[in-house]
């Protein structure tokens, strides 16, 4: 098992870079169909930023998440040594910007920066008669698609589906709900793993192993087959699109399994994973740890090509902002604008927010743009940031409208969109939200010119504040100055569409 180890860190660095030909696909047919809609110029992010991931090796989205391995080994390999040699390329992997620093002590708030610690990977072996062979799976789930995640009990009341029952008709209602809940918050399209019955743990954990059923596959049991049929059609009419900005691609796959269950209990479960569906995996020799073959990937279409080269196509009507910003500047935007920010940028994540709270700010807040995203960074005497997509804003609402009225930010940048307390206090202050491509972290790292400086690095390379020179950062304006959100109209549009969706199929 010579070379186990650089075998692993193969894969991990490939599941980072480089989409499965399956979800390209789905990608593909997304921006044939989204043309000309609002969610086109965010597919056109989407799909240059996956080509850049894969040409350069850099990760698809700067949230590498949360590594889970599959394993099958021969009766009688040994998991100690490759436990063992698993971590050290995690390690390896995180070392040389493959992965970013994403693994954080629960109490303490300290990253472990090696992506190690309790919990850290998970790594889930199983044996097999294959004497000859070890399979290894790996799925990067990351933190903002992870959060929207949801379990239910049933029987249960659903908002704006009514009763759902302990039958196939509520466990579709329940799967409906889930893709409706994540919104755009979960960088939607996405992809549901679902589980009908076990318990709370394994429900979790069986609908997470669904995510490794390739999207264009057919579910063996009809009953499944036809449940993911009817999802796949009925949640692409609820509009929510790509981004959450409207559109008729929210779901690019829906892949059902089923455990049994207590008499007393009937839970569904739902993880749910964001377009940057990040899941290889690789066949190896149980005796040297080669790899032998590629999993999910088509040897006679090696290389799905998914932009056509020209990126986010400008229209002449995009606004020009060059940070600091005014007030002026800021209240002459509209939901629905298109600009490009140049200049100066902040970042600041959860907890940057928590932070200034309590504190006065590090560097001088008004005018600012305050970018919510949590970067890959390398060190080689200058910083350099090699990944720098947005996180799920959300969770900053409950700090996000008294950070504006009391230090004078402008502009916030993330995605997903913010909640009504943010948008009162945008309305009040003079702010904006502008929402970027959530998972275009090779595109967005490209418009950063230079790091400044960067300030509470203590709290890790994510969740520190950089302080960044951006050129022609393009993002949509879906929270204005004057109380409009497009989130909150298409949470409303799509609530009445789910509505009419109650009357029982199954
Ligand atoms: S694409 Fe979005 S949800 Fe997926 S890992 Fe990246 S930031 Fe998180």
């Amino acid at each position: 098992m010579e070379v186990f180890r650089d075998s692993i860190l193969q894969l991990i660095k490939q599941t980072s870079t480089n989409l499965p030909p399956d979800v390209r696909r789905v990608m593909n047919r997304a921006l044939e169909l989204e043309q000309g809609a609002r969610s086109a110029q965010a597919l056109q992010v989407i799909s240059m930023n996956i080509d850049m991931a894969s040409d350069q090796e850099g990760p698809i989205c700067q949230d590498t998440g949360w590594p889970t391995f599959e394993i099958k080994t021969p009766i009688g390999a040994n998991q100690i040594v490759m436990k063992k040699e698993i971590r050290e390329a995690i390690a390896e992997a995180t070392r040389l910007g493959k992965l970013r620093t994403n693994s954080v002590d629960s109490i303490t708030g300290k990253n472990s920066s090696d992506n190690l610690g309790p919990g850290t990977p998970t790594m889930h072996f199983e044996q097999w008669e294959n004497a000859d062979e070890i399979e290894v799976k790996l799925l990067l789930k990351g933190g903002g698609c992870e959060n929207k995640n949801i379990q239910y009990s049933l029987p249960t009341e659903l908002p704006h589906l009514g009763k759902a029952g302990r039958d196939l008709d509520g466990v579709r209602k329940c799967i409906l709900h889930a893709v409706w809940q994540a919104q755009g918050q979960g960088c939607s399209a996405g992809a549901v793993g679902v589980c009908i019955g076990g318990d709370r743990t394994t429900g979790y954990q069986h609908a997470k192993e669904q995510l490794f059923r390739t999207l264009d596959d057919v579910n063996p049991h009809p009953e499944l087959a036809k449940i993911e049929n009817y999802v796949m059609q009925a949640a692409n009419t609820l509009g929510i699109g790509t981004m959450g900005f409207g559109g008729g691609t929210t779901l690019i796959g829906c892949k059902i399994g089923v455990l049994n269950r207590l008499p007393a209990s009937f839970f569904v479960s739902v993880a749910y994973d964001c377009w940057a569906f990040r899941r290889l995996g690789v066949v190896l020799d149980a005796q040297t740890g080669a790899i032998k073959r590629w999993l999910y990937r088509d040897e006679k279409e090696p290389n799905i090509a998914t932009s056509s080269g020209g990126g986010f196509t400008l229209t002449g009507k995009e606004k020009i902002l060059r940070a600091p910003l005014t007030e002026e500047q800021v209240r002459e935007l509209q939901v629905g604008d298109v600009v490009l920010v140049s200049g100066e940028m902040y970042t600041g994540r959860d907890a940057v927010h928590a932070y200034l709270m309590k504190n006065e700010p590090p560097v001088n807040l008004q005018g600012s743009v305050l970018y919510h995203c949590g970067p890959v960074v390398l060190k080689n005497g200058n910083f350099k940031i090699t990944a720098a997509g947005p996180t799920t804003s959300i969770r900053e609402e409950p700090y996000q409208g008294e950070i504006i009225k009391r230090y004078g930010v402008r502009a916030v940048i993330g995605k997903g969109g913010m909640g009504a307390k943010t948008l009162a206090a945008m309305k009040d202050f003079g702010a904006v939200y502008l929402n970027a491509i959530g998972g275009a972290a090779q595109y967005y790292a490209k418009c950063i010119d230079e790091v400044l400086d960067v300030n509470l690095l203590e709290f890790g390379i994510p969740e520190a504040m950089w302080h960044l020179r951006v050129t022609d950062f393009p993002a949509i304006v879906t929270m204005d100055a004057h109380g409009n959100s497009l989130h909150a109209d298409v949470e409303t549009a799509s609530a009445s569409i789910l509505a009419k969706l109650a009357e029982p199929v199954f």
